[in-house]
């Protein structure tokens, strides 16, 4: 056994569950760069939205967010898993398979903040028979200093403007501070709003998921249980210091929609091993179990959410056109 890499390697990450390899790769279509500025990649986004057979359909966007080394990159590859394998029952695949995607191994260096989108579009047929797009998006930033917060926040908001389910990924419960963290993302949502007044409501679901869950005697793992913590943490009550009902109320009032999921922890070796490659032999049953619902839950076709931007779906040359327009906005 080597080190693990410390640098991003994308390339030759083994082969998918079918034996086939995976198409397509991480881009990164968003970068801050050092001096807190936030970049688009035109270019890259444009060779993905642009693409003859992608540009004129409507388009679902499905983001993971939310801070550094809490497995969303992992995650994301499952959902490529699922959807490379057209969601077929087997979609998890082979026991001793790695895992391939977003996700780099090794050490636990940040890397660059920004929004990465799998530049290879899935198609999927609805059951009314249109072909749809759907994109997969991961962002990466970390709650270090003041200016990266500032940082996260926009990459946070963008990400969540763009997408049409923004899973918000957070470990071990829904604390005080991710719901303040939450409204700051927000609030920057809205000021975007307001300098852009053609846009009503650019937030669709939120989809809380809790990592590590572990107390399923109080709340089950699944929907069931997120529903049961989420009603608890957003409940408003006299009871509450105002600022805290405040809090409460916005985030209920900025998203169509709010669903929180409950995921046990995957195991040790998935959480400490720097060696650890993804393969299913070594995660935990309880936690695969709950992946083979909530990735269908989010992805499959009759349950994928369409992006809409005032009530209307939005195709993908069209997206690209929000993209600009939004990255303006936060370039101040
Ligand atoms: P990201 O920075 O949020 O994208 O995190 P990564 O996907 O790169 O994962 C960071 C580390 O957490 C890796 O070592 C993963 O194996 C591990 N990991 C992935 N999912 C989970 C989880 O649900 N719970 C725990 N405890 N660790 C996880
Ligand atoms: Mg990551």
């Amino acid at each position: 056994k080597g080190h693990p890499p410390s640098s991003p390697d994308f390339s030759n990450r083994g082969v998918s569950a079918k034996g086939t390899p995976l198409k397509g790769e991480p881009v990164q279509i968003v970068v801050a760069t050092d001096n807190h500025q936030f970049e688009l990649d035109e270019e890259a986004l444009e060779q993905i939205l642009l693409r003859s057979d992608v540009k004129d359909k409507n388009v679902a966007i499905v983001s993971v967010a939310g801070s550094f080394r809490k497995g969303k990159s992992f995650l994301l590859d499952f959902f490529l898993r699922y959807l490379s394998a057209g969601g077929a029952p087997d979609w998890l695949g082979d026991e001793n398979a790695p895992l391939e995607g977003f996700s780099w191994r090794g050490g636990s260096e940040r890397d660059t903040t920004g929004i990465l989108m799998w530049s290879e579009p899935f198609i999927v047929k609805t059951r009314d028979g249109e072909e749809i797009v759907l994109l997969l998006m991961d962002t990466q930033g970390a709650f270090d200093s003041e200016s990266t917060v500032k940082d996260c926040a926009t990459i946070f908001a963008l990400s969540t403007m763009i997408s049409s389910v923004q899973v918000f990924n957070l470990t071990q419960n829904i604390q005080e501070d991710d719901l303040q963290h939450l409204q700051l993302f927000t609030e920057y949502g809205r000021l975007a709003l307001e300098a852009n007044d053609n846009i009503s409501k650019p937030f669709q679901a939120l989809q809380f998921l809790v990592r590590d869950w572990s107390f399923p005697y109080e709340a089950p793992y699944g929907a069931a249980g997120g529903r049961q913590i989420l009603e608890k943490r957003l409940l408003v009550s006299d009871k509450q210091h105002p600022e805290l009902q405040q809090i409460r109320r916005h985030i209920s009032s900025c998203f169509d929609k709010i669903s929180c999921y409950l995921l046990p922890h995957p195991g040790l070796r998935v959480a400490t091993n720097p060696y650890f490659d993804g393969r299913l032999k070594e995660i935990e049953h309880d936690f695969l179990e709950q992946l083979q619902i909530l990735t269908p839950m989010l992805l499959a076709k009759e349950n994928v959410v369409l992006k809409e931007m005032n009530g209307q779906k939005v195709q993908c040359k069209e997206m690209l056109e929000y993209f600009k327009a939004y990255i303006k906005i936060y370039q101040g």
